[in-house]
């Protein structure tokens, strides 16, 4: 019976490992080379929406499990940021640097295309501008292109406004007053994001302390605080953890709140827009115990997915901005929630994702005779 039991969970382990989400799809075209999997995870808030990796996976595991993870996370980053898509992503399956053509690109749009607008996609890591250029000649459901081609371009531009309106939402926590410029914060990469929010600090007058593998970004941003009434010191790469300052903010990799960094960490509040910046949950719970407000990545780094759901509507820039400021009051009830509830400020966005969805589900409920197809209601003769 047991052996019957165990059996049967190892014939239907894929749908076991896809429990949680609706549809996960296998593309495979032998003449381009293409391998994918695109996953949806969640459509009660609108269709999937979710960058595509490409990445050298060493199996179909790896990639599976890569893709429904992203997915997920997807479904609450969408409901956090308030915009009326789902969670989805894709993964190619191959080499970025050698594998990609424009005719993989052409056949992973013909993929996306046959789910007829259930997901749409655009870049992620190991995928470029370039490569949705080619793939949006096969489907309309692509998003995050450049503005020659009706996009919003550069992403890091809403994403570094977001991290700012993050940063403000803390300070007017610890301080009773948002503003930037009276605090010292520690900034860990100077990369698309990051230089955009030391710039922005710097305007507002901050001392910022900074670090980068990068000696020109370190110079640039050196350049432009003499033009400001900020101030920058530069500190060692590892040495930037244990920086006295009101706010360390991680815009370089994740995986930055672990065992070893907690300890070192001489700040009250930790913003910035580095993905999956708890190596685990329970470094939530060990920054809490050491009082320190932990703002949920996903929150904060919201603005790139922002403007790429707000492409829909028409580009426009001054409007995905305006909408960045969401994250300023996402950013305060997260904190208030984990205050009155106890929770860690990550277990208080989830349930706030889980509750957003839940009641917007109950909109789609809502029976309206005009809109169902007439092959569902079935006519008394
Ligand atoms: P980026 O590659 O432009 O910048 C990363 C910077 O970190 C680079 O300047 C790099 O030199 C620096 N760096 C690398 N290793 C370092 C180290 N050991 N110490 C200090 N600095 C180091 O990337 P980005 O687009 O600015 O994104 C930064 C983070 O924010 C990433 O985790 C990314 O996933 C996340 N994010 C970005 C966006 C976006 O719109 N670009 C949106 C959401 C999340």
């Amino acid at each position: 019976m047991l052996a019957e039991k165990m059996s049967m969970t190892k014939e239907f382990e894929l749908f076991e490992q896809m429990s949680e989400h609706e549809q996960v799809v296998f593309c495979n075209d032998p003449s381009t080379g293409l391998r994918a999997i695109i996953a949806i995870h969640d459509t009660t808030l609108g269709p999937a929406l979710g960058g595509c990796r490409m990445q050298p996976y060493s199996s179909v595991g790896e990639a599976l499990e890569d893709v429904l993870r992203l997915s997920k996370g997807m479904t609450y980053k969408c409901a956090a940021a308030d915009v009326d898509f789902g969670g989805g992503k894709a993964v190619i399956i191959g080499d970025p640097k050698t594998e990609k053509s424009p005719e993989l690109f052409r056949a992973f749009g013909q993929f996306v295309n046959s789910l007829g607008g259930r997901f749409y996609t655009g870049t992620d890591m190991g995928t470029t501008m370039d490569d949705f250029i080619h793939a949006m000649k096969e489907t309309n459901f692509v998003n995050g292109l450049p503005e020659a081609y009706g996009g919003g371009g550069d992403s890091s531009i809403p994403t570094a406004a977001g991290v700012l309106n993050g940063i403000k939402a803390t300070n007017q926590l610890l301080y009773g007053n948002d503003a930037l410029g009276p605090h010292v914060y520690a900034i860990q990469g100077l990369g698309k994001v990051g230089f955009k929010v030391a710039v922005g600090l710097l305007e507002a007058g901050a001392h910022i302390y900074v670090t980068d593998i990068s000696e020109e970004s370190l110079r640039a941003i050196g350049e432009v605080a003499v033009k400001t009434t900020g101030t920058v010191q530069r500190v060692a790469k590892e040495a930037i953890y244990s920086q006295k300052a009101d706010i360390f903010v991680p815009c370089a990799f994740g995986g930055i709140i672990n065992d070893t960094t907690i300890p070192q960490f001489k700040v009250k509040a930790i913003v910035g827009s580095a993905n999956n910046q708890l190596l685990d949950a329970r470094h939530g719970k060990l920054l809490q115990d050491k009082g320190i407000l932990y703002a949920p990545d996903y929150i904060v780094n919201a603005g790139g997915l922002i403007q790429v759901a707000d492409e829909l509507y028409g580009f426009n820039k001054e409007r995905v901005l305006a909408k960045t400021k969401h994250i300023y009051d996402a950013v305060l009830e997260v904190y208030r929630d984990a205050t009155s509830s106890g929770k860690t400020t990550e277990e208080s966005a989830n349930a706030m994702c889980e509750k957003r969805i839940a009641t917007r589900g109950k909109r789609n409920s809502f029976y309206s005779e005009s809109v169902k197809p007439k092959w569902s209601i079935r006519k008394q003769s």
